[in-house]
């Protein structure tokens, strides 16, 4: 395998997982946070800390970014300090944040005017994903880029596919998170009329999962669930954030999504009670408070 020098900035739950594996897979890693105490564990185990988004593209060829919010990888790529600042011609910037498609064209075309390539590759999986690098990420932007990029990218995903201009790896994942919604509306009602009517939740987790009612959030967050383990995961304010760009995206089309509206009053009403910072499958505290 060729070695690559990648620079990787945002350590959360999934940015610290990937980097790791990056580092696994022998490329030399060169890592920024926000809080620089969370790249203590991958700086131990071989990354290189740098101080500033613009030191990292100074000394790498690739740079993969999973921050938490659009106006989080605004201030990574366009700030005094971004990456953009001290960008080189053939550079490669890959945003693996859930963000808006927007962002993903303006960074695109941005890029285009300095001669740096980017994709914009939002990633599903979970936490459980990022760990066990069998991520799905799905990818925006030009197809000669992506076929450059796609071996680095496949070091901590289980698929990785191309799915059109800039912007439609994040469409695609907007799609992704509206199938997500109205799952984890019906897993959690599945496992409140479970308990309501007495029945093991257990065994209700695995004879359905083992059904045409299977899916991921029930096998995820289901047992998560019965131990009352509230923990991220994926923060249901990320959650929450992903919610109103599909719909704003939808909106703009005129396109009503009634069921996805649905599950983002509930996450609303879930970051509103302060139970933002937990995981998505806080829904199940949250309406069994509310029943
Ligand atoms: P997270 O734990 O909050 O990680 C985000 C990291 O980015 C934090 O460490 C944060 O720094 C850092 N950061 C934010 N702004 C920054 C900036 N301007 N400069 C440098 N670092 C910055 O969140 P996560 O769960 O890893 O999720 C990250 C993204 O992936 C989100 O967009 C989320 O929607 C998406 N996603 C998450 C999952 C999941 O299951 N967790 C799955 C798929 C996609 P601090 O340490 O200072 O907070």
């Amino acid at each position: 395998m060729r070695v690559s020098k990648i620079g990787f900035i945002g350590l959360g739950v999934m940015g610290k997982e990937m980097a790791r594996h990056l580092l696994s897979a022998g490329h030399e890693v060169h890592v920024y946070n926000r809080t620089k105490q969370k790249a203590d564990e991958l700086v131990a185990y071989g990354a290189k800390w740098q101080d500033t988004p613009a030191e990292i593209a100074a000394r790498t060829d690739y740079v993969l970014t999973i921050v938490g919010y659009p106006q989080d990888v605004e201030e990574v790529y366009f700030s005094e300090q971004g990456l953009f600042s001290v960008a080189k011609k053939g550079q490669v910037f890959i945003d693996l944040t859930t963000s808006t498609p927007s962002l993903a064209k303006k960074i695109f075309d941005f890029g285009q005017t300095i001669g740096v390539e980017t994709l914009d590759a939002p990633v599903s999986g979970g936490d459980i994903g990022a760990k066990e690098a069998r991520l799905t990420t799905m990818v925006g932007g030009n197809e000669t880029t992506f076929e450059k990029a796609s071996q680095i990218l496949s070091v901590f995903s289980g698929k990785v596919t191309y799915m059109g201009e800039a912007g439609s790896g994040q469409h695609t994942k907007m799609a992704n998170q509206i199938m997500i919604a109205s799952t984890m509306v019906g897993m959690v009602e599945t496992l409140l009329y479970a308990e309501t009517m007495g029945l093991d939740k257990e065994k209700v987790i695995e004879i359905l999962g083992s059904g045409a009612a299977a899916n991921f959030s029930l096998a995820s967050y289901g047992p998560r669930i019965l131990t009352e383990d509230y923990s991220p995961g994926f923060f249901a304010k990320h959650f929450l954030k992903d919610l109103k760009i599909a719909l704003d995206e939808a909106k703009a089309k005129n396109l009503t999504l009634p069921g996805t509206q649905l599950a983002t009053d509930f996450y609303q009403q879930v970051v509103d009670k302060g139970y933002g910072d937990y995981g998505t499958q806080v829904l199940m505290k949250f309406l069994s408070e509310s029943n």
